[in-house]
């Protein structure tokens, strides 16, 4: 049998546990002292030993690990991994079968019953994400999984967790053919050039495939387009192809430039006739008001935090701002496309944040839709933190 170390659970969280809450709170445990080496097995436990959890012990934000089974009886071992892992893939047959979509999220942490861990796919690669050296340690066991069902071109991994400073020599391959990037995968028959051994972010979210759908779509024909934050310029791609006049991408790392010419130029669209921009985006808004530029469609999509040598910004302070600046290069009857992937708030508060930036500018407006994470993105409902995504489409009224 194995060790495991009993977590003592304080009286205030132990209804939380009950109610099958995944995360093993720093807040929550009355001996934390009793945690030593990372991937241990740990128990939660009442004030009376009752049994209230198992999981594993590692460190990721607010966490000390993650609750993996509420009975008792179960064991956390090779075949545990394989059946959460077998379950994950079934839920995502749609996902395999769609010819115009080749790459989506094949297992997500704590929504797929495995804090810590994500498995991206793409086109044949898999693409693993560990968030604690705690979850690092079964590596070996979900790379079993992987290859028992064969089939795949490559493994990479992503290691999300401070290695105490040291650089890790590695350009993230594990195994399999290593291929040669970018690669190119399909969303809903739309390219995207993707990385896969080139830092922590590969040229695409996958959690907006559907807002790119709506905005190809639904929102772009004809429309000249402003995309902020743009990174790789994903949504301005769609945008393109959804018959957009013209768009026009804003982010603030150079990088960004070469990249999203790279987006345009794998679904044969002219890079020239598009406005590729490196720039603070809050510098853009103060350029584009003096300039009388306008604009039908604007997609917000900023990260929670950005610190800019002008600025510091926060989704949770400043979205409201961000609606202001908007609606100066707004046009009549325009659209904005509101993004956020910050996890301290939920919808209602985002959706406050947006009133209060059209209310202070006086300006009417009506939501047309609304969208969170896709189902690939499986969320698990005792933890509405997973549920990160929130997208917003408002559109003007005059
Ligand atoms: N909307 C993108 C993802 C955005 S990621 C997509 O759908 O693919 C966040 C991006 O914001 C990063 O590329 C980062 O470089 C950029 N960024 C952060 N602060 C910025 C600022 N002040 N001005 C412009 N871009 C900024």
């Amino acid at each position: 049998m194995t060790e495991s170390i009993d977590l003592k659970v304080k009286p205030d969280f132990i209804g939380h546990y009950k109610n099958h809450y995944p995360l093993i709170n720093k807040d929550a445990v009355m001996n934390p002292g009793a945690l030593a080496e990372e991937g241990a097995l740990v128990h939660l436990v009442d004030g009376q030993g009752n049994f209230l959890g198992k999981g594993y012990h590692g460190k990721q934000n607010k966490g000390l690990g993650w609750v993996l089974s509420f009975n008792e009886k179960e064991k956390i071992d090779a075949v545990f991994f394989k059946n959460k892992i077998l379950t994950a893939i079934n839920k995502r047959q749609s996902y395999y079968k769609d010819e115009h979509t080749t790459a989506f999220r094949l297992f997500n942490g704590e929504g797929d019953g495995i804090g810590g861990l994500t498995i991206d796919y793409f086109d044949g690669y898999y693409l693993l994400s560990w968030y604690s050296e705690g979850i690092y340690s079964f590596r070996d066991k979900v790379i079993r999984v992987l290859d028992e069902l064969g089939d795949y071109k490559g493994i990479y991994e992503k290691k999300r967790f401070d290695t105490k400073g040291q650089y890790i020599d590695d350009d993230d391959f594990v195994k399999g053919e290593r291929g040669e990037f970018p690669i190119l995968i399909k969303e809903n028959g739309m390219n995207y050039a993707v990385y896969l051994n080139d830092g922590a972010m590969v040229g695409i979210f996958l959690d907006q495939r559907e807002v790119r759908k709506a905005i190809r779509d639904q929102y772009a024909k004809d429309k000249h387009v402003l995309n902020t934050f743009s990174y790789t310029g994903a949504f301005s791609v769609a945008a393109s192809l959804g018959g957009a006049v013209k768009t026009t991408s804003v982010d603030l790392a150079k990088r960004s430039k070469s990249k999203t010419i790279e987006q345009f130029s794998v679904n044969g669209i002219d890079f020239e006739q598009q406005d590729i921009i490196v720039m603070d985006v809050f510098d853009y808004f103060k350029y584009a008001k003096r300039k009388e530029l306008k604009f039908d469609l604007v997609v917000l999509d900023p990260p929670s935090f950005a610190r800019s040598k002008k600025h510091t910004f926060s989704t949770a302070k400043n979205y409201p701002d961000l609606i202001k600046d908007t609606l100066a290069i707004l046009e009549k009857n325009g659209i904005i496309v509101a993004s956020t992937n910050n996890a301290s708030f939920g919808m209602k508060k985002f959706k406050g944040f947006l009133d209060k930036g059209f209310k202070d500018m006086k300006v009417k407006y009506k939501i047309l839709e609304e969208y969170s994470l896709p189902s690939d993105f499986q969320v698990d409902r005792n933890f509405n933190q997973g549920n990160y995504l929130k997208v917003v489409i408002l559109q003007k009224i005059n």
